[in-house]
């Protein structure tokens, strides 16, 4: 069924895989980065084995936190908060949601760093993965002329207008952190725009 989707639309699907390697998994995160080629080769024993380990870590979440009690489920939205305010603020077909994911997800490690959670290398190593596997790194220039924080408070997922992030402490590991300084968030985002 994977082998009939367009190609874009693959890859969006694996950048939500790599997302369960960043928040709980380092392990499932080194074998997916060793596996990068044959993930783009679409080869059968390896997909099978992402996607049915990454849905026993949803599952795992889901079940540890059914009813949205405990904040646990939260950490699924990793890179999320970036995402939705620039899927909100282009159009559909310039970025489709795993897109917006990947430059969510590159955004929210940057942040991490900026905040002292995490040294570079959680950044180097997604980017590069990012890189392996055709997947955006860059926020879309146009990007930059629009209140993103404005429509980050908007979003459902944050509380009473607060600017509030998913983010890692180490590979693997991630926390909710509240009231980011949103200066900090407006400089991840610019940073982000420009090529490195
Ligand atoms: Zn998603």
């Amino acid at each position: 069924m994977l082998d009939t989707l367009p190609d874009r639309q693959y890859r969006c699907g694996v950048a939500e895989v790599v997302k369960y390697g960043v928040i709980m998994d380092a392990e499932f995160f080194d074998f997916l980065e060793r596996s990068a080629e044959a993930i783009n080769r679409h080869e059968a024993e390896t997909i099978s084995k992402i996607v049915a380990h990454s849905c026993r870590l949803k599952a795992d979440v889901v079940e540890e936190d059914e009813f949205e009690t405990t904040g646990r489920r939260a950490i699924l939205n990793y890179g999320h908060t970036f995402a939705h305010a620039f899927e909100t603020s282009s159009d559909y077909e310039e970025l489709q949601h795993g897109e917006a994911v990947a430059i969510g997800m590159i955004c929210a490690a940057h942040l991490a760093e900026k905040l002292g959670r995490i040294d570079d290398s959680l950044n180097r190593r997604q980017r590069s993965l990012w890189k392996k596997l055709g997947l955006p790194t860059v926020v879309p220039k146009h990007l930059l002329g629009i209140d993103l924080i404005s429509v980050m408070r908007r979003d459902k997922k944050s509380q009473g207008g607060k600017l509030r992030f998913v983010l890692p402490s180490r590979l693997g590991h991630v926390e909710l952190v509240e009231n980011v300084n949103e200066d900090l968030v407006r400089q991840v985002i610019r940073e982000t725009a420009v090529t490195t």
